[in-house]
């Protein structure tokens, strides 16, 4: 530790699900897609011209935010495209939060304290409501910064746009982050706001609903003054931060809306029929809005039922915290892997 400055000493690193390679296990524990990227993605890489690497990338990225932009119909001044929504969000602690209190609720993505700390940034933590439901009034006229994950990880649970709308007018001087990671799996994107509430960033990724984890890219959808804070902090770290690759894949993925709603529909048909399983088979939880399940069980501890499917072949996560240590988070997976897991679930349970 002794060449480590005191700042990375006193970090808590986020631990991210385990990517195993030593057996194929049916992997439920960190909401990738089941399926393949689109097959325009798939084309669109065995097109790339390796000769044209190089040179650099497009520092500012300008033909992928044309395409995210007429996608969701904002101007490309309001859309910044990243290294995965993780980039994103840690670009916002010194573009927008540094210096003041960060709201965020008890249970949610590890990562913002994570980026708290990295970045001296206090939170305030506002507790979720006993059925993990997010209390809206707790979030108004609070004049803080605040983040909220909408669907909320890993709770599932939703707010609706017109209770966002309440949150956002009623912060007019703070800049709300809604993290819409999960979305397209069941809620109402907050992006048309954008044109009306200048302090609203709305934060997604490629990595879940356009079956991209492995390519990296995210992106931001705010007002133009929004985005040249994080564009401000981009340029004075790497300005250079998304691969000519990853932009070419991305935009053949916002491309293909088609493939895209076709497999968000499929993960949705899937996610029904295994809850109403789960529940059969005595789970309790809440309906879930995003690619995954957060489940508890009234006759079996949570860790118990996550050592056991492992030695079973099933990854699904478990999180040792406060408020949550009896439960089990599952990623809704193909139809046959959620087979697997309720058969395998029914050996297991008592
Ligand atoms: N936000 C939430 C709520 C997440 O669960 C994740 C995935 N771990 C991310 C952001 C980051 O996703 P990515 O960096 O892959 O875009």
């Amino acid at each position: 530790m002794k060449y480590l400055s005191d700042l990375a000493k006193s970090l808590q690193p986020y631990v991210p699900g385990e990517q195993p390679k030593e057996k194929t296990y049916i992997k439920l524990n960190t909401n990738e897609n089941p399926y393949p990227p689109s097959p325009r993605v798939i084309q669109a890489l065995r097109d790339t011209d390796a000769a044209a690497l190089r040179l650099y990338p497009p520092p500012e990225s300008d033909e992928l935010r044309e395409c995210i932009g007429k996608f969701y119909g904002v101007d490309k001044s309001m859309v910044y495209p990243a290294n995965g929504s993780d980039e994103l969000l840690a670009w916002c602690f010194p573009a927008f939060f540094v210096g003041a209190p960060l709201v965020i609720n008890d249970i949610t993505y590890s990562f913002y304290q994570v980026y708290a700390k990295l970045f001296s940034v206090q939170t305030q933590i506002v507790p979720l409501n006993e059925d993990f439901s997010i209390p809206v009034e707790a979030y108004l006229g609070m004049d803080k910064n605040m983040i909220i994950a909408n669907p909320n990880a890993p709770t599932g649970q939703i707010l609706s746009l017109i209770e966002i709308e309440r949150i956002v007018r009623s912060n007019p001087d703070r800049v709300v982050l809604i993290d819409e990671a999960y979305i397209d799996f069941g809620g109402e994107s907050a992006i048309p706001l954008t044109a009306r509430y200048e302090n609203l960033l709305i934060v997604q990724t490629l990595s879940k609903s356009r079956c991209l984890a492995g390519l990296r890219c995210g992106f931001a959808v705010g007002s133009p003054v929004l985005i040249e804070g994080l564009a401000r902090i981009k340029n004075s770290f790497n300005s250079y931060t998304m691969d000519t690759i990853a932009l070419k894949l991305a935009k053949a993925a916002i491309e293909d809306k088609e493939y895209f709603l076709d497999t968000v529909n499929k993960v949705k048909a899937t996610r029904a029929w295994v809850s109403a399983e789960l529940r059969k088979l005595g789970f309790r939880f809440a309906d879930s809005y995003a690619n995954f399940l957060f489940v508890t069980h009234p006759n079996m501890e949570a860790s118990v039922l996550f050592e056991q499917l492992r030695r079973q072949g099933i990854l699904v996560r478990y999180f040792n915290l406060p408020r949550i240590q009896n439960h089990l988070r599952i990623t809704v997976g193909t139809d046959e892997e959620m087979k697997q897991l309720i058969n395998k679930l029914k050996e297991i349970l008592p």
